[in-house]
C-alpha cells in the first residue's frame, strides 16, 4: 500500500512555488500578497493563521494579518474587505472562519473581490468552477486531488465516490473529479447504503467529521482512499476512515494527521499566487 506522504507533498509544491514567486518578482518586481483576516482569540484559528503566515513568508509571498477582537462590528470587517479589494499589493484575501455569531459568514465572502478569493468561497467561484471555468479552486479539496493525481494521473472513466457534500470540502471535490471526467457519486447523511456505494469506488475521498466511519471491508481492492476528516477523540486526532483496516485493502492512503492537512496550507499559497497571475494578464 502506499502512504500519501502530504507532508512530503506540501513541500514538493511550496518549493515550486517559491521558484514561481522568484520568476514573478523578477518579471513584475512585485511579489503575490496574502492578507488574512482573523477576528476574535479562538486557539485554532490563531493557530492556522499563524502557519499560514509561516508558509507564506517562506515562499516569498508578501503576507499580513489583520486582527480584530470578538467584538469587532460587522461593519468594520465589510469596510476592510472593500478597501483591500481596491488594494493593488493585495491578490488574496482570506477571512478566517469560524466568524463570531453577530457576523454574517455569507455576507463577508461576498464582499470578497472574486478575482482575490483564495478560499474559492464566493458564489462567482463556486459557479466558474461547477461550470468548468477557471476559478479559485477551495483549498482542501485541490490539495486532495493534487494528492490524487500523483497517484494516478489519468482518472478518465475512474469510479469516484465523495463521502460528505459540504460547500468546504465534498462539493468543490466531486466538480473537481467530474472535470477529471470520472463518474462521481455524492453521499451525504441520507444515503441508504453507503458501504454498497463505497465498495463500487476506485477513488474515494472521505468529509465528513465523523471518526473512522469509512470501514476495511467498504473498500474495493486497491482503491484511492483520501481521508479530510480532522477528529479528535481520546486516543488522538483520528480521520473519518479507519485507518488500520483500509489500508490492508486500499491501493494508497493519506494518514491523518500529515495527509490532507499539509497540502490544504500549500494550496492556499498556490491560489494566491494564481490570483496574482490572473490580475497581471
Ligand atoms: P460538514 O460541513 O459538517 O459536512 C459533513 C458532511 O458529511 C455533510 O454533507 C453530511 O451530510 C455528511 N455526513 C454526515 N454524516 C454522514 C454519514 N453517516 N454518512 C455519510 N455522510 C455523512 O464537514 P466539513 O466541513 O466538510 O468537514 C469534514 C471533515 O473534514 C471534518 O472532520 C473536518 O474537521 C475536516 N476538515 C479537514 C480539513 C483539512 O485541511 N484536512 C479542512 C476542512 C475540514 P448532510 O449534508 O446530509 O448533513
Amino acid at each position: 500500500m502506499i502512504l500519501i506522504d502530504g507532508k512530503k507533498a506540501a513541500a514538493e509544491l511550496r518549493a515550486e512555488l517559491k521558484e514561481e514567486v522568484a520568476e514573478l518578482k523578477s518579471k513584475h518586481n512585485k511579489v503575490p500578497g496574502l492578507t488574512v483576516i482573523l477576528i476574535g482569540d479562538l486557539t485554532p484559528s490563531q493557530i492556522y493563521v499563524r502557519n499560514k503566515e509561516k508558509s507564506a513568508n517562506e515562499v516569498g509571498l508578501k503576507s499580513e494579518v489583520i486582527k480584530y477582537p470578538d467584538s469587532v462590528e460587522e461593519k468594520t470587517v465589510l469596510e476592510k474587505i472593500q478597501e483591500l479589494n481596491s488594494d493593488e499589493t493585495v491578490s488574496g484575501i482570506l477571512v478566517q472562519l469560524p466568524l463570531p455569531k453577530h457576523i454574517d459568514k455569507q455576507k463577508v465572502i461576498e464582499a470578497i473581490d472574486p478575482s482575490k478569493d483564495v478560499d474559492g468561497f464566493h458564489p462567482m467561484n463556486v459557479g466558474n468552477l461547477s461550470s468548468g471555468y477557471e476559478s479559485s479552486i477551495p483549498c482542501t479539496p485541490l490539495g486532495c486531488y493534487l494528492l490524487i493525481k500523483k497517484i494516478e494521473p489519468n482518472l478518465s472513466g475512474k469510479k469516484a465516490v465523495v463521502v460528505g457534500r459540504s460547500n468546504l470540502n465534498g462539493k468543490p471535490m466531486t466538480q473537481l473529479l467530474l472535470k477529471e471526467n470520472c463518474t462521481v457519486t455524492i453521499t451525504h447523511s441520507k444515503t441508504k447504503d453507503l458501504k454498497a456505494e463505497c465498495l463500487e469506488a476506485d477513488i474515494i475521498v472521505a468529509a465528513v467529521g465523523i471518526p473512522e466511519l469509512v470501514r476495511g471491508d467498504w473498500i474495493k481492492k486497491d482503491a484511492i482512499v483520501i481521508d479530510v476528516g480532522i477528529n479528535k477523540t481520546d486516543n488522538g486526532i483520528v480521520g473519518d476512515v479507519h485507518f488500520d483496516e483500509v489500508s490492508k485493502n486500499a491501493k494508497a492512503l493519506t494518514p491523518v494527521p500529515g495527509g490532507v492537512g499539509p497540502m490544504t496550507i500549500a494550496c492556499l499559497l498556490k491560489n494566491t499566487i494564481d490570483c496574482f497571475k490572473r490580475s497581471q494578464i
